[in-house]
Formats: C-alpha cells, sequence, structure tokens
C-alpha cells in the first residue's frame, strides 16, 4: 500500500479510481439513456482525474458499463448479489498503470525475455513501478514525469481552438468524434475529449438567459463581460489600465420563414417573422488618449453578431421603439467591469452605438410613417427632385 501512494504521489494522478466508485455512480442513474450514462461517466471520471480523457480509456469505460449491465442481469438485478459476486473486479482501480510508460532500466537478464512494460501483465507492470521508486529517487522520477507528458502535450489542440473548429464546422458530437479517432491514432492525443469542449463551451455562456416560448433574452451587461473577458485574456496589459470596448448593435425583422405545424401556447404567436437584435464588438481602446489596443478585423462578419433578443414577432414601429427604448436602458446601467488575471486589473468601460440598421428602423426611430422620407429634413417624395 506505502509504494501505492508513492506511485500516486509522483506521477501526480489523483487517489485511485475503483470500478466500485464508477459502479455507484452507475447505479443511480442506470435508467438513463444509455448515450447519457456515457457522458456523465466520463465527466465524473475527468473530473475525478483533473484532465481529459484518452482515446482508450473512453473505451474501457464504455466496456466497463457494458459488463455493468450484463452481469447487473445476470445477478437478477440485485445489488448485493452482484456485489458479493463481482467484489474483487468492484475492488480493483480503473486505469491502474495505464499512464505509465518508464521502463526500468535493465542489465542483462536470464530466463524468461522481459516483455515491454505495455505488454506486461498487471502484476509485473505494479511490480515494476514498485522497483522503480525504490530504485530512483524521487525527485527524478518526478522530473521525468513532468518531461513525459510535457513532450506528450506538444501537438496538441487546445480546448479552446477545438471548440472553435467544432462551431465552424457545425458538425455533430459523432462527426467529432469520428474525426478524433482518426486523427488521434495518428497524432497521439492531438484533439481534446467531447466532454472537454463541451464544458469549455458552458464557460463562455453568460448568466440569466431568459427563454420563453417566443422569445430569448440575453442580458446585456453579462454578454459584454464574457465578451470583453474572452478578448483580455489573449492582449498584454501594463498591471493596470482603464480601457473601453466599443461596440456597435442594432436590429433588423425578416420574414417568410417556414411556419411548423408546431403549436404554441398562446393563440396569436407564429414563427412566420423573426426580429433579431445583436451587437458586434468593434475595438478596444486604452487610456485617455484612446490608443487602439485591439481592433477587430471581421467587423461585417454575420459570426461575430452577439445576440441580445431574438424574437417571434413581426417588425413594427411600436416594436422597434420598445426594443431601442429596452436596450438603451440596459445601457444606461452598464456597470464597469473589472478583469482580474494574475497580475493585471483592467477596468472595463462600454461604449455602445446604434448603427446596425436600416432605412425602415431609421425612420420608424424619427417617427415617420413612409419609408421614403428623408431621415434628415423629413422631405417627402413629392417633395424631392422638384
Ligand atoms: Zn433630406
Amino acid at each position: 500500500m506505502v509504494c501505492d501512494f508513492i506511485f500516486y504521489e509522483y506521477f501526480s494522478v489523483s487517489t485511485p479510481l475503483k470500478i466500485r466508485d464508477i459502479f455507484n455512480k452507475w447505479l443511480e442513474m442506470k435508467q438513463c439513456k444509455k448515450s447519457l450514462i456515457v457522458y456523465e461517466i466520463n465527466k465524473f471520471v475527468e473530473n475525478h482525474l483533473r484532465r481529459s480523457l484518452h482515446c482508450t480509456e473512453e473505451t474501457k469505460i464504455k466496456f466497463t458499463i457494458l459488463k455493468f449491465s450484463t452481469n447487473w442481469e445476470k445477478y437478477g438485478r440485485k445489488k448485493d448479489l452482484f456485489e458479493k459476486h463481482c467484489n474483487n473486479w468492484l475492488d480493483s482501480e480503473i486505469f491502474y498503470g495505464d499512464s505509465i510508460c518508464v521502463e526500468p532500466s535493465s542489465s542483462f537478464v536470464r530466463g524468461r525475455p522481459r516483455v515491454s512494460f505495455e505488454e506486461a501483465s498487471h502484476r509485473t507492470k505494479r511490480r515494476r513501478v514498485d522497483e522503480l521508486v525504490v530504485s530512483t529517487s524521487a525527485e527524478a522520477l518526478k522530473k521525468a514525469a513532468e518531461k513525459i507528458s510535457e513532450s506528450s502535450n506538444s501537438g496538441t489542440l487546445s480546448v479552446e481552438k477545438a471548440l472553435a473548429l467544432y462551431v465552424d464546422m457545425d458538425i455533430s458530437y459523432r462527426e467529432y468524434n469520428m474525426m478524433r479517432n482518426v486523427v488521434n491514432g495518428v497524432h497521439k492525443n492531438c484533439f481534446p475529449s467531447y466532454y472537454s469542449i463541451v464544458e469549455a463551451k458552458k464557460k463562455l455562456i453568460p448568466d440569466g438567459i431568459e427563454v420563453s416560448e417566443t422569445s430569448v433574452h440575453v442580458p446585456l451587461q453579462a454578454i459584454l463581460d464574457k465578451t470583453s473577458n474572452s478578448i483580455l485574456k489573449k492582449l498584454e496589459f501594463g498591471a493596470e489600465s482603464d480601457v473601453i470596448l466599443e461596440c456597435k448593435w442594432g436590429f433588423d425583422g425578416s420574414s417568410g420563414h417556414s411556419v411548423y405545424k408546431q403549436k404554441f401556447e398562446s393563440q396569436d404567436a407564429t414563427d412566420e417573422f423573426l426580429f433579431v437584435t445583436s451587437f458586434v464588438p468593434l475595438r478596444i481602446v486604452e487610456g485617455k488618449n484612446e490608443k487602439i489596443v485591439w481592433q477587430n478585423s471581421k467587423h461585417s462578419s454575420q459570426r461575430l453578431c452577439r445576440p441580445l433578443k431574438i424574437l417571434f414577432a413581426k417588425e413594427n414601429p411600436r416594436l422597434i421603439m420598445e426594443v431601442k427604448d429596452n436596450i438603451q436602458r440596459e445601457i444606461e446601467n452598464l456597470t464597469t467591469y473589472v478583469y482580474n488575471n494574475d497580475k493585471k486589473k483592467i477596468n472595463v468601460q462600454y461604449r455602445l452605438k446604434l448603427t446596425m440598421i436600416d432605412g425602415t428602423v431609421l425612420n420608424a426611430i424619427h417617427g415617420h410613417k413612409s419609408c421614403a422620407t428623408c431621415v434628415l429634413c423629413g422631405a417627402k417624395p413629392t417633395q424631392m427632385n422638384t
């Protein structure tokens, strides 16, 4: 047991994960859909190990879950019978020795040839690790483990990059895993697991999103804070600075969308019309001189439009004014966001300009009934070109 402890300590793996821990988790949710069980158990194991899983480990977990359900049926769905028959198996560790690939230096040995560490049996692996721990200094082992993990990490895709690729390619869970399995077969651990990109995505979603049958509302302060956080993470700043994030915002309606037979709870709701309010971050300026520290190079790309409100509603002057007033009230109530990271403290203020609008909206805001009226002087078509 002492050796086990040292082994886990120096290879910076957390406490051993027993099959029983996974079995208990499985018992809680065995009624759920199979894909959900696999997802939750993978997440549970990743949380436990504090790292993402490799392909081989995921396969191992899948087989373990399969073994749970077959044995569960075999022992008449009785927990005590199951535990009685599978006690030894349940007490074994699921990934014992899997992440170790250090071979003890071997001199000439008589007798049976030494098999490689990967091919060795469970017991042999355990014995060789014990030998290694006894014969080598703890400091050297620690350094070796660090070096191995460094070299295996080079050439891996960061979780953020994988998430961006996943969103850009607009692919499904299945397609992502298919791509990941092929690439990881050539370059080990190149793509992170699907579960880790789902977790990364969750961190980017602002809090307090309100969703109803016909509308979505994202709090302006929350989404601006998340946006500036993501951008500032990549920038270099002094110890403390004041910056302003400049954005453009606006809204537009569209019509002629497919009408589906799915019924709404309220009678007059329809999905034929859509009214979307969004904003685009343009640049970040620093200090009193407003020095540009970040500039959006794709300021007209729809990919960078961040939604504030999505409504199933027909565009009309009353709705335009209502949405405009609501957002403007939110803009007035915006507070300074403080970005804290290591030694950096950055105060972020926001400056939003209503510029993403078309002629219809502009006329509605100015209170003109006709779209043909000039928004600057109010001239009607009959008064023009005379
Ligand atoms: Zn005019």
